[in-house]
Formats: structure tokens, C-alpha cells, sequence
């Protein structure tokens, strides 16, 4: 048995690991590569596999850098099962269409913009082929042990870290012997609102884990609910707005549902609040009807509350006049709205408008990576360019940290604990993260391996 590390080695994005055994070929995510375009377009084009011929893939969940790959896959040729959970599968419909469509507009824009004698790109994918794709996927319920084939059980957990997000237990016979792998796929934080915890696992041969945060620890969140009313209710004494630049997927439905806490437990004031993403909405759709994969306090909210994304006062917004008109509207009200590094989409105009007045508040609630809108807005700065233009800041910025769908050092370290308390694994291979933050988790999870814990570069394979 065999395993390639083709993407997500020494890197954040592009997740994908081929297993081969003597009769399967299987690729855990097929991810997009992302960042600078012109670094990342050769990497997207080439499989380092034959698409035609792999078996099957097993995506761990819907994000585009572990699912945004899948309809290139399929335009190259693959058209075997892609196993995932069902939350998984309708958040990736979705995503893929909305990811395909950004293909086209930006291979149409490139070609608008270049020379005449230059050869014209084309889209890595277009919206057929994700709508194709998508027609691949095959449901395992979380929890329950599937069996593709005699020589193969699948079984997922819950990996606490967007809906749908699994941690995959796959079990492959070879020469009559069976080997126990593990992907974690991304993991989730514990103790956090909305979603089942991350589940442990038992011994196993080989686990392939993630380690984006392996050499951070998340500052301490506090009391996240309560930081969302003080932002909120401080906005609306003066008569202000407050604008939440959010990711449509996960950040939003999050939030929506501590406001809705809020106002069930009668503690924020009444002002009207949007959601201004298409986008948003149809994954809040996807939220509310997989209440399975939610914790506790969710289901406990459930008996009296039947639906936890809605309250009087909130409107989903749909059209692009409705979300004009919300800029012509006075008084007190909630924007949230994507994209969440503020540097397309609704937001933005939103961010034009509440950005002159100090009645008004812009609320950061993630991370906003270097020369973004959202950066120079988490910097204070005095003066802001928007759509080019600069603009004097007057609004109050805050942040609230806390909310990252990943696990930290710590939490990694805790769940590798429990798999050494379960009998530890044979050899650990660690992915998706930067290489500084690799080797400090390679440091912290050395002694539930039998073997120390390898790095693996891009390309590189190993007998297993
Ligand atoms: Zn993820």
C-alpha cells in the first residue's frame, strides 16, 4: 500500500492524498491550490494522478481547498464515487457552482485584459462541469460504517469544523491483511457553539492530520456572545449601524445564531438585522435542515425554538435593490454580510457607507490577511482605500477573535491524547499547514506515534 502527498504538503491549501493499494486507487479531497493566481494556476491544472483511473474520492468536507478540484477531476476523466456526508455534499453543490462561475469571470476577465495575439486561458472548470460532478456524490451517514467494497470500510466522524466536516476512519485489505488509516481532515476547536465537538478516534496504522495552528494557541475568546451584544447594543445607543463583514459559510450562520441566543434569553436590543448574501442564505438553508450535526445546546434550544437562524426582526435579504436600499435606510440595524477579508461583494459597499460616520461600527470576526480591506480596517488606520478611492475612517472598529473554525496547538494536542489513551497509531503523516507550524506539532504528538512523525513534501510517497 501506497501513499502520495499531492497537495496541501508544507501548505495550506490544494488538500489531496492518493492511497493505492493492488486493486484501489483513492484520493482523500481534491482541493483547489489558492493564493496568488499566477502561482496557483499550473498547480490546479496538473493531476500528478490519472483521474481516469482513480476509484473513488473521500472528501472530508465542503471547502474549497479540500473540494474545489473535484469538477477539473471530472473534465480530466474521473467518474467514480465521491463519499461524503450529506451536509457535505449539499454545501459542495453550492460552493462548486459559486467557485465555477468565479472560474469563468476570471478567465473571461484575463482574456478581456490581454493582448490580442496572447493565447486565450480558459476556466479551469465551468458550471457544467461542477454540476456534473456533483451528481458523484454518495452519502455516509456520520457514525456508520460503509463498505464500498470487500476490501474496504469507510466510517466518519464528526470533526466539529464546518457543517458536515468529517474526520475519515478508512479500513483497506491488502495480501489479506487490513491497515486502519485515518484522515482528520480540518479539525474544529471544542467547547464551541453550533457543532458537535471533534470525535476521537482508536489505534490505527497511519493517521494523516492537519496542523494549521500546530505552533499557535487562539487567544483566549472569552465570552464571545456577550463581546456580540456589547458591540451591538454600544452601535445602537448612538444610533449607529453595525456592519459584520462575514464568510458565507460557517462565520455567518454562527453569528446568527448567538443573536438569536441573544434575543431567546431577552438581552439585545431590538433593531433590525440583515443578511445580505445570497449565498449566506442558501447555506443557512443547508444549517437548518442538518440539525444532526448540532451540539447539545442547539438541540436543547430546538424544543422551544424550532428554528435557531431566525427572530423577529431578521431578514434574509435577496435582491441587489433591497440591499441598496438598506444604505438609504435610518436609525440602528445589523449588516452581516460577505466577503469576510471585505475585499469583494456586498460588504464592501456597506463598509463605504458606515465608514465616514462615528455613530457607526465596523465589527471584525476573523482573521484578515495582509493588504485587505479588512486589514486596514483591523489596523485603524485613519484612511481607507475602497474601490480605489481613499476614504477618512470615523467609524469605531472592533474585533472579536475567538471564532476560528480550526483547532489550535492545544486542541491538536488533546485529541492526539486521546488516540495515544486508545492505543496510539503506527505512523502519523502531517499535512496542511506551513512548515513551521508542521514540525512544532510533529514535537507535540511524537509520543503517540510509534515512529516519529514525518513532514511530508509535495509529491512524496511512502509504503505504508
Ligand atoms: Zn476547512
Amino acid at each position: 500500500m501506497k501513499i502520495t502527498f499531492l497537495g496541501a504538503a508544507g501548505e495550506v491549501t490544494g488538500s489531496q492524498h492518493l492511497i493505492e493499494t493492488d486493486t484501489k486507487r483513492i484520493l482523500l479531497d481534491c482541493g483547489l491550490f489558492q493564493g496568488q493566481e499566477h502561482e496557483t494556476r499550473s498547480k490546479n491544472e496538473k493531476f500528478h494522478c490519472s483521474p481516469r483511473h482513480v476509484d473513488c474520492v473521500i472528501l472530508s468536507h465542503a471547502h474549497i481547498d479540500h473540494s474545489g478540484r473535484l469538477p477539473a477531476l471530472y473534465r480530466a476523466g474521473f467518474r467514480g464515487p465521491i463519499y461524503c456526508t450529506r451536509a457535505t455534499a449539499d454545501i459542495a453543490t453550492m460552493m462548486l457552482q459559486d467557485s465555477a462561475r468565479i472560474h469563468q469571470e476570471d478567465a473571461r476577465y484575463t482574456n478581456r485584459k490581454q493582448d490580442q495575439d496572447v493565447p486565450k486561458i480558459t476556466p479551469l472548470y465551468n458550471e457544467e462541469d461542477a454540476r456534473k460532478v456533483c451528481r458523484s456524490f454518495e452519502y455516509v451517514t456520520m457514525g456508520n460504517w460503509e463498505e464500498p467494497a470487500e476490501d474496504m470500510k469507510l466510517r466518519f466522524r464528526h470533526a466539529g469544523h464546518i457543517l458536515g466536516s468529517a474526520i475519515c476512519e478508512l479500513e483497506l485489505m491488502e495480501n489479506g491483511e487490513w491497515k486502519r488509516i485515518v484522515f482528520t481532515g480540518d479539525l474544529g476547536r471544542r467547547d464551541k457553539p453550533l457543532l458537535i465537538d471533534p470525535e476521537t478516534v482508536d489505534r490505527c496504522d497511519v493517521v494523516i492530520t492537519e496542523s494549521t495552528y500546530g505552533n499557535q494557541v487562539h487567544p483566549d475568546s472569552g465570552d464571545v456572545k456577550s463581546q456580540l451584544k456589547h458591540v451591538i447594543c454600544d452601535a445602537a445607543s448612538r444610533g449607529g449601524r453595525i456592519v459584520i463583514p462575514a464568510f458565507s459559510l460557517g462565520r455567518t450562520q454562527l453569528i446568527v445564531y448567538l443573536l438569536n441566543e441573544l434575543r431567546n434569553e431577552h438581552s439585545l436590543c431590538r433593531m433590525p438585522v440583515y443578511i445580505d448574501s445570497p449565498l449566506a442564505t442558501r447555506l443557512t438553508d443547508i444549517y437548518r435542515n442538518n440539525q444532526e450535526h448540532m451540539d447539545a445546546d442547539v438541540r436543547a434550544t430546538l424544543r422551544f425554538d424550532d428554528d435557531i437562524f431566525d427572530f423577529d426582526g431578521l431578514t434574509y435579504v435577496r435582491s441587489r435593490d433591497e440591499s441598496i436600499a438598506l444604505n438609504r435606510s435610518e436609525g440602528p440595524l445589523v449588516v452581516i454580510s460577505a466577503s469576510g477579508m471585505c475585499e469583494n461583494g456586498r460588504v464592501v459597499h456597506h463598509i463605504k457607507h458606515a465608514i465616514g460616520h462615528d455613530k457607526n461600527t465596523i465589527l471584525i470576526i476573523g482573521f484578515q490577511a495582509r493588504h485587505t480591506l479588512g486589514r486596514q480596517l483591523v489596523e485603524k488606520r485613519d484612511t481607507v482605500r475602497i474601490f480605489g478611492r481613499p476614504y477618512s475612517r470615523r467609524c469605531h472598529v472592533e474585533t472579536i477573535n475567538g471564532l476560528s473554525a480550526h483547532g489550535d496547538a492545544e486542541d491538536l494536542k488533546w485529541w492526539f491524547e486521546c488516540l495515544r489513551r486508545n492505543g496510539g497509531t503506527g505512523r502519523a503523516f502531517i499535512v496542511h499547514g506551513e512548515k513551521p507550524a508542521a514540525k512544532a506539532l510533529s514535537e507535540l504528538i511524537d509520543d503517540c506515534c510509534d515512529e516519529s512523525p514525518i513532514v511530508p513534501g509535495p509529491g512524496d510517497s511512502f509504503e505504508i
